[in-house]
């Protein structure tokens, strides 16, 4: 069986006062039975404070996007190797607002997952439709192109999890139906399982998009959803927490 993993994406929220979120959420965490893996994703600033206070508790400790290089002249940049160095253990890929904010491309996505690979992190790839592409039927076709394009061939599952995350279920408190989540998540499995055999049977495939306490056990019951990637939600620990009881 897959292990499940919950994992939170700050975004750009937090300076230090977030770490006292972090503790409230390994301290609630710790009460729940260990059959699921918590990640945290913090702004790049917090990641090294974060790690360490993550020590010794179940959380683990991510960055939410890295450079293709490891070093050299890009400046404001961030590469993998500077996140691993800082504890990170995972970095997500690839999310819908990257690729919004600073037109990132499927083959950019690839080559970041691949510079995460190379320093021994975990890349959380994200995918995920538009709503204008839903409404024309394109979804499968989009989740497709964005598997075959963003997840790099050297892609296990101990160093890939792909997020399913409709764009226009972020933020919105829309969600898919269960249909539609079961659909795609099978599909996810269907091609990452011809693509690269049954060595991708234990890749975890999260779902995101408006997650919360109230969905969560439905979303979590969908086959092939191993886990959720959550925005909102993850930055109080209450509301993290009521996910998690789902878990
Ligand atoms: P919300 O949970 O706020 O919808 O955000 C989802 C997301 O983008 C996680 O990466």
């Amino acid at each position: 069986a897959i292990r499940p993993l919950l994992a939170g994406n700050w975004k750009m929220n937090g300076t230090a006062s977030a770490l006292a979120t972090l503790e409230a959420i390994a301290a609630g965490i710790a009460h729940l039975p260990d059959v699921f893996d918590t990640l945290l994703c913090t702004p790049a600033t917090l990641v090294h404070r974060a790690a360490s206070a993550a020590k010794a508790t179940r959380i683990q400790i991510g960055g939410q996007d890295c450079h293709t290089g490891q070093v050299g002249a890009h400046t404001g940049d961030v590469s993998a190797d500077m996140l691993a160095d800082c504890g990170a253990r995972f970095v997500i890929v690839g999310h819908s607002e990257r690729r919004a904010d600073h037109a990132e491309t499927d083959d950019l996505v690839c080559r970041k997952a691949r510079a995460a690979i190379a320093s021994g992190l975990t890349a959380i790839v994200c995918i995920g439709e538009t709503g204008a592409e839903k409404a024309q039927g394109k979804t499968l076709a989009v989740v497709e192109r964005q598997l075959l394009k963003s997840v790099p061939d050297s892609a296990t599952p101990r160093n890939v999890v792909v997020a399913y995350e409709p764009v226009w279920a972020i933020g919105t408190g829309l969600t898919p139906t269960v249909k539609d989540v079961a659909e795609v998540h099978r599909f996810m499995r269907d091609q990452l399982s011809a693509r690269f055999g049954s060595e991708c049977a234990g890749m975890r495939l999260l779902y995101g998009g408006s997650v919360k306490g109230a969905n969560a056990h439905e979303l979590m019951g969908i086959d092939h959803v191993d886990g959720a990637l959550v925005g909102g939600a993850s930055l109080k620990a209450e509301d993290f927490l009521s996910i998690a009881r789902a878990f």
